[in-house]
């Protein structure tokens, strides 16, 4: 066993590189955060001051208060911190539904969701979107599918998910509209927002959800793991149930401990600490995503000026996670020796990355965050790889 290799850990990514990483862009920790990841690094340093047995419930440092203010933030009543947005799906499932039962979910959803469901034995329906290019799901298909669903199986679902914004192409969905056509049918609604809450804004009141979730490492400035599971009143005592088993022998009890939670939380010490150091720059930064569409909808405009590289999705973009399709790219990549890698190459060279190396006939990229200067850099470092390259582009 060669222990040396886990010395020094670098990434290998400095400053002088420009990020666009499709799930990384939401994650950069602020300063703040970066400093009370020093502070907080060791294992379980919030619980110092914890006197009621569950870290949300700690007053120093204020994790009590930051629940509370989290859920003002959503505009939901209840609020739990989890090891991850897939944490906090699997939770709810178990939760709220029975083995056996059926779940409607979007078809772009995330694996995590249908893992959740196939963890939680439930039979999983898909809403389909419309496909190529601009994989659209209809609201009107979960009405479609709760009508199917209870003709065949004598029940509707037990709950309906919705992924506010996919994360193939980084649309935007109609969550209103799903909100209520779940409470039409009295199905309840999870919105999984690992890719809006925390970067955009997102009233849960006012898109009728039941169950929010998020992830802190993807759009929370956190480190990770760690994920956001919100809820209403009426839900909250059924999805944080507390225990109620007791040792049959030593009589042991657990009353305080929330099942779906494993007891407290899944997470302590650097996830929390960081999540809440960057909360006020995040409550400050989706007041100016109207920005963050501008430049994703610049950064559009630029590629789309080389031939044959089209945005896929929906039109203009409405956020800053993007899939583009480059086929000239993908016939130049085939005749490279370096093959797919060749795209990932020719942006390392100009201090660009966070590019999904082998990929060339279809690209994500995540402008979030990043300064008009550095979406101005990346575009004309596409351009300029595309001309040394014989592609046209429009001047
Ligand atoms: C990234 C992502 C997840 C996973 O989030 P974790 O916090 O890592 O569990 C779930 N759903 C969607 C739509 C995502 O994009």
């Amino acid at each position: 066993m060669d222990l040396n290799k886990y010395k020094n850990l670098t990434r290998g990514i400095s400053d002088t590189y420009v990020n666009v990483h499709p799930i990384q862009r939401g994650g950069v920790l602020t300063a703040e955060a970066r400093k009370a990841l020093l502070e907080f690094g060791d294992g379980y340093s919030v619980c110092d001051y914890c006197f009621e047995s569950r870290v949300d419930l700690v007053d120093k440092p204020p994790v009590h208060d930051f629940t509370g203010d989290v859920a003002e933030f959503l505009n939901m009543d209840d609020v739990r911190f989890t090891a991850g947005c897939r944490h906090a799906k699997w939770a709810v499932m178990h939760m709220v539904c029975e083995p056996g039962d059926t779940v409607v979910v979007d078809a772009l959803a995330h694996y995590t969701s249908y893992l959740a469901a196939e963890a939680n034995k439930l039979c999983i329906v898909e809403v389909p979107h419309n496909g190529y290019p601009m994989f659209e799901i209809d609201p009107q298909g979960y009405a479609v599918k709760f009508e199917e669903i209870e003709q065949k199986t004598g029940k509707l679902p037990s709950i309906a998910v919705l992924t506010h914004v996919d994360y193939r192409y980084g649309n935007i969905a109609d969550a209103e509209k799903v909100g209520e056509i779940c409470k039409e049918y009295g199905v309840p609604f999870l919105l999984n927002t690992a890719y809006s809450s925390g970067i955009m804004p997102v009233d849960g009141k006012k898109l009728h959800v039941d169950f929010l979730c998020g992830s802190g490492h993807k759009s929370w400035a956190a480190s990770a793991p760690i994920g956001i599971l919100a809820t209403t009143y009426e839900w909250s005592t059924r999805v944080f149930n507390k225990s109620t088993c007791r040792g049959d022998w030593s009589g042991r009890g657990f009353s305080k401990k929330e099942v779906a939670l494993f007891g407290c939380s899944p997470v302590f010490g650097a996830p929390v600490a960081t999540l809440m150091a960057s909360f006020p720059a995040v409550v400050e930064r989706v007041k100016h995503w109207d920005k963050e569409v501008r430049n994703a909808q610049y950064f559009v405009n630029e590629l789309e000026k080389i031939e044959g590289f089209h945005q896929m999705g929906v039109k203009p973009k409405q956020h800053p996670l993007m899939n583009f399709e480059s086929l000239p790219l993908h016939e130049i990549a085939e005749k490279d020796k370096r093959r797919g890698y060749f795209l990932y190459h020719e942006l390392k060279k100009r201090k660009i990355v966070g590019l999904h190396p082998g990929m060339s006939k279809n690209f994500k990229i995540n402008t979030y965050g990043l300064k008009h200067e550095q979406i101005e850099y990346v575009a004309n470092a596409f351009k300029d790889i595309a001309r040394e390259n014989g592609i046209k582009v429009e001047e």
